[in-house]
């Protein structure tokens, strides 16, 4: 190889290393190329395989505008000969010559002769290397022989270019195509199965952007903070006072705990201390939060760890009220947006209280946030406003994009993001089951009836006050079930006598005009109480919850009892005690609850004798103690979510067992059928069932062919469940039951249950 050759090959192996692009290293090494040859014109075709084509990739001599635009046959002209047959091809007297006439009137115009080297990778040709003289002469042994040196690094090289770039413009095409479903999994906090368009709500993780910076006057940052204090105490109120309207219980509640925070002492001294630094308050606050969220994450314990989010929520505030100091936002947001978004479910990587209780909630779909755990405060209120919700969804927001069609699947924590239409349809009957109906037919509160004339109580389960419109308007005769707990567990501290006293009066008075069933505090297992240290426990739904976490606590159960005694007065009231697992138990219960008539005695302070009292059938062990539990009660509401739970030893929330959470299994069926037989061995006694079982239009047949006529249920189940009663006929209703009773599976009983509820007209 001579000294020419091998400088060339230097020249243009230099260029090829020392490129990060690759059509720039073509372009110089074409340039190159030429100069050396001394030829007018150096090209390079790659074959592209989409197109079956020879594409010019790089040029010297030709308008820079040919690359990409040039396209020749890979079979005929002297490009398409030379790459076909792997052949060179040295033409002169172009013009003259036959054959090559697609390239003479094409590219080549003008050039008298073309050198054309096909370029070859193991063996295969990937495209042609040509050199051009506008000179009809052939072109010289020199030229050919230093193509030839070049040749074969230059192929390596386009083929590698061409095989990045492919690999880039599919990556691009994928991108412009509709990305893929994508599942993501995190922790439900509510039940429900929703469908809507995706929402992103900014937080707190403002603050993360926010750069250090030093203050030039230390004075003026301090005293911006005090005004910044002032706005975020206003700004509490105002939030506390929306809170209300929407959570009467939550008075005095979290935000009432917010308020406190803003003059927390420690608070005060960690954000001055960072002002002293000379930061500018707003990475001042960052500083804080970011030392804070280090020593909370350190503490072995959830429910302090979660007390972070407060802290967050409150600096969050803060910063808030800076920017509007500073005129940056205004306040509140007005979240215009997320009010004309058809059905949103918002996607956030933490959601504060405060925030939750600015969202539109009567439009609101649902809520995915990437953090958040399953006793975090906004947790507990999206519970008790029973929005679908699922916390520490992991990549949700780097995987959702802006109005995404979101499933929510509530039951497994599960996230279906773009759902194809399979898995819509899979949701389909889910979706339909938890759909509330949007147009209720006007209802009335009165007694449902089978065919048969049979009457039969539907009563509404209720959490909060704000859910008292809703047994007006889906008919229901009175609350068969309030669930007190939620007031205590949004609450920072344990509400006393009187706040109890307000809220459950209200429910009393409100409640329908029927009875009120009012359970006593169902705390302790996936239902915590801020305020209470229930200690790490393995098995927490087999722990200290319910009855036993009430009467090994009489601090708290004794103002409690009071305060439901005095509701007697305004309204007819049931007491229902949670968890009763044998006599014992509730004879202590009763013996607190004649404590509590005694106490208010003392104090002459009214109340009622007039009250019935029941227990919760939610703990195996009390089928057996039933008998003699019914000696010293009124009535019993079965639970059948915790008594399924029991029965099978199956967690209720845990999604990977749901397959075993068998509603219709003729277990479950037999200990209900028999519960109510001994009910009705006690004239003046009744029984009910208040579990999710109660609200299943298709299920409803086995209850009363059990023998029940009162149901309580989420009060929009109502209308359903009113419809389907009145397809049926007490006859046949026992006949499935009977059926049902002697199967050996739920799978028998599901098949059996669907061919009833189609030949009864209820699918
Ligand atoms: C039940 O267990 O069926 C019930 C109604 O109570 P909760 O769901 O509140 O535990
Ligand atoms: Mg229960």
């Amino acid at each position: 190889m001579s000294a020419e050759q091998l400088q060339l090959i230097r020249d243009v192996s230099q260029i090829i290393a020392g490129t990060t692009d690759f059509h720039e290293g073509l372009r110089q090494a074409v340039a190159r190329l030429a100069n050396f040859a001394q030829t007018d014109a150096c090209n390079i075709f790659a074959y592209d395989n989409r197109r079956g084509q020879l594409v010019m990739e790089a040029t010297y001599g030709l308008a820079q505008s040919c690359v990409h635009r040039v396209q020749l046959s890979a079979q005929e002209g002297i490009n398409g000969v030379c790459y076909d047959r792997r052949e060179i091809l040295n033409v002169s007297n172009l013009g003259e010559e036959e054959g090559y006439g697609q390239d003479v009137e094409g590219w080549a115009a003008g050039f008298g002769s073309v050198l054309a080297v096909p370029l070859q990778v193991g063996g295969r040709a990937i495209g042609v290397l040509n050199l051009c003289s506008s000179d009809s002469q052939e072109i010289g042994p020199r030229a050919l022989n230093m193509v030839l040196a070049i040749s074969a690094p230059l192929a390596v090289f386009v083929s590698n270019g061409r095989l990045s770039e492919e690999a880039s413009e599919h990556e691009k095409a994928q991108q412009k195509t509709e990305p893929q479903e994508i599942m993501l999994r995190g922790t439900a906090i509510t039940g429900g199965v929703v469908r809507g368009r995706a929402y992103f709500l900014a937080g707190s993780e403002a603050l993360d952007t926010i750069t250090r910076k030093y203050a030039s006057d230390v004075e003026a940052e301090k005293s911006l903070f005090q005004k910044a204090l002032s706005v975020a105490r206003e700004d509490t109120i105002e939030l506390q006072q929306e809170a209300s309207k929407i959570l009467a219980e939550a008075d005095a509640g979290i935000f009432y705990a917010h308020l406190l925070l803003l003059d927390d002492p420690t608070l005060l001294w960690r954000v001055n201390n960072a002002l002293e630094r000379r930061f500018k308050l707003r990475f001042a606050l960052k500083v804080v939060i970011d030392e804070m969220e280090e020593e909370f994450r350190r503490l072995d314990n959830e429910i302090v760890r979660e007390r972070l989010a407060d802290m967050k929520d409150v600096v969050f505030r803060i910063y808030q009220a800076v920017e509007e100091i500073d005129n940056v936002t205004q306040r509140p947001k007005k979240l215009k947006s997320l009010r004309s978004t058809k059905r949103p479910i918002v996607v956030t990587r933490e959601l504060l209280p405060s925030q939750l209780i600015r969202l539109p909630l009567a439009n609101l779909a649902g809520i995915v946030s990437e953090s958040g755990g399953m006793t975090s405060h906004v947790a507990i209120l999206a519970r008790t406003l029973q929005i679908p919700m699922v916390v520490g969804v992991k990549g949700a927001l780097a995987n959702i994009r802006k109005n995404d069609d979101v499933i929510l699947d509530c039951s497994d924590g599960s996230c279906h993001v773009r759902p194809t239409r399979q898995v819509v349809k899979h949701f389909g009957p889910a979706l339909r089951f938890h759909a509330r109906p949007k147009v209720v037919p006007a209802a009335v509160c009165e007694l449902s009836a089978t065919a048969d004339g049979t009457p039969i109580r539907l009563g509404g389960n209720i959490s909060l006050i704000n859910e008292l419109p809703l047994l007006e308007r889906y008919g229901a005769m009175g609350v068969g079930l309030y669930r007190t707990e939620f007031m205590f567990m949004i609450r920072n501290l344990y509400p006393t006598e009187d706040e109890q006293y307000n809220v459950f009066r209200s429910v009393v008075k409100d409640g329908g005009g029927s009875s009120v069933t009012i359970r006593i505090l169902d705390v302790g297992g996936d239902k915590p109480l801020p305020y209470v240290n229930f200690g790490r426990e393995d098995n927490p739904a087999l722990g200290w919850r319910g009855m036993r976490f009430l009467l090994s606590n009489p601090q708290y159960l004794a103002p409690h009892l009071r305060a439901i005694l005095r509701t007697t007065v305004h309204g007819r009231v049931n007491i229902l005690l949670p968890m009763v697992a044998d006599l014992d138990e509730l004879l202590l219960a009763k013996k607190a609850l004649r404590q509590a008539e005694a106490d208010l005695e003392k104090g002459g302070i009214p109340y009622s004798r007039n009250y019935r009292l029941g227990v919760m059938f939610e703990v195996p062990s009390a089928f057996w103690a039933l008998p003699e539990m019914l000696e010293h009660i009124d009535f019993v509401s079965i639970g059948s979510n915790d008594l399924i739970q029991y029965l099978f030893a199956v967690d209720r929330g845990n999604s990977r067992v749901t397959g075993w959470f068998r509603q219709f299994h003729p277990v479950v069926l037999r200990v209900i059928a028999q519960v109510c037989e001994l009910v009705a061995r006690h004239p003046g006694k009744t029984v009910s069932l208040c579990g999710e079982m109660a609200g299943n239009p298709l299920g409803v047949a086995f209850l009363i062919g059990a023998g029940l006529r009162h149901l309580s249920m989420n009060p929009w189940r109502i209308p359903g469940v009113r419809q389907a009663i009145s397809q049926l006929k007490v006859a046949d209703c026992q006949d499935i039951l009977s059926r049902a009773l002697r199967c050996n599976c739920d799978a028998e009983v599901v098949v059996m249950m669907h061919e009833f509820a189609e030949a009864h007209g209820l699918e």
